[in-house]
């Protein structure tokens, strides 16, 4: 298929056309790479833009559940729904795949849903790169919403967070920050805090935790582009799809207001500048090591500073001078 029909059966909101554009910007193959790249010119439109929403929680905590129960309730309101995930660990954390279709079967059968499970690659950087890119796809067909889901270790939410509109955490009834693993920093980014499994016995519980969290939120520094009230914490249960509506209503809510006051351009705006610089500096580290004469100098450069033959910074200044002949 060549890229304007791939371009085209993309923004028509074919699904098998979506699946091909993203196997294209995982691949690291150079004229693949230089493919995605033209491709991605060719379809970005800034007048088409779908919420994108990250997704963490702790292995256990239920996103694969959640993301089933709320996609099938955005498709039920006539959302188009994508799920992404970004997976920062080559052995995946408790046994939980990230975006495992088998375990969002009654989401991955719908129509209206595409659902991408994280590649098995390590490099958080490349990660980055795909992650963003495939949102920038999913945005070209047409989904009304796109959910990244990645699990609660730290580095993977700021990354999550620097591509979405808007951060959704997910915890579990009962237990400290510690016990469920949170750290501080991702408080500090989420938007809505979800209890998920309120329900049954653990209900109560669940609502014991909602009112802590809510708590603690207040006395977090309010934020530049947060609506009165936010962050929130809400309890749901994604087993009986309770609180799911409400949830939704909240995103949206302070999606309006960020659009309103120009925050959520700002923020996207300044997203692209920090993805075009990253791509900049990747770019460059990678010369580094795939450029054969670049990688020999390294090489030669560090094997005479491990002799002791140069200083390091001298060694240094050196390899720039040969890469950035120009530089002062
Ligand atoms: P993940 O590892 O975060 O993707 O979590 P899963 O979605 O696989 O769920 C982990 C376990 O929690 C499973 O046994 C689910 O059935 C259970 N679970 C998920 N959501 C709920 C819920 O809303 N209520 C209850 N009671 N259990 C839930």
């Amino acid at each position: 298929m060549d890229l304007d029909t791939l371009a085209d059966s993309l923004r028509d909101g074919d699904r098998r056309a979506l699946s091909r554009a993203i196997t294209l910007v995982e691949s690291a193959r150079a004229d693949h790479r230089r493919d995605a790249v033209a491709l991605l010119e060719r379809i970005a439109d800034p007048g088409r833009q779908a919420m994108r929403v990250g997704l963490s929680g702790t292995p256990g905590v239920g996103k694969s559940t959640f993301i089933e129960s709320f996609g099938k309730m955005l498709t039920g309101r006539g959302m188009r729904v994508a799920v992404l995930a970004v997976d920062p660990s080559s052995a995946r954390s408790g046994g939980s795949i990230l975006g495992d279709k088998t375990r969002m079967e009654e989401l991955a059968r719908d129509p209206a849903a595409f659902i991408r499970p994280s590649p098995s690659q390590t490099e958080l950087g490349g990660v980055a790169r795909r992650t963003r890119e495939a949102i920038a796809l999913c945005e070209a067909a047409g989904f009304d919403v796109v959910l990244v889901e990645t699990v609660g270790v730290g580095q993977s939410e700021t990354l999550v967070a620097r591509m979405t509109d808007l951060f959704v955490l997910l915890l579990a009834p009962g237990g400290g920050d510690e016990l469920q693993g949170v750290k501080r920093g991702i408080m500090e980014i989420a938007d809505l805090i979800l209890i998920n499994k309120a329900d049954g016995e653990l209900r109560r519980q669940a609502e014991a935790t909602r009112a802590d969290y809510a708590g603690a939120l207040r006395l977090l520094r309010r934020r530049e582009g947060d609506a009165d009230g936010f962050p929130k914490a809400l309890s749901v249960s994604a087993v009986d799809r309770a609180g799911l509506g409400a949830a939704w209503d909240e995103m949206e809510a302070l999606a309006r207001h960020r659009r309103e006051t120009g925050h959520w351009a700002r923020v996207r705006a300044a997203q692209n500048r920090h993805w075009f610089e990253e791509a900049v500096r990747h770019g460059l580290m990678r010369h580094l090591t795939s450029d054969p004469s670049t990688r020999d100098r390294m090489a030669a450069l560090g094997e005479a500073v491990g002799a002791g033959r140069t200083a390091p910074s001298a060694a240094a200044e050196e390899m720039l001078a040969a890469l950035l002949p120009g530089r002062d």
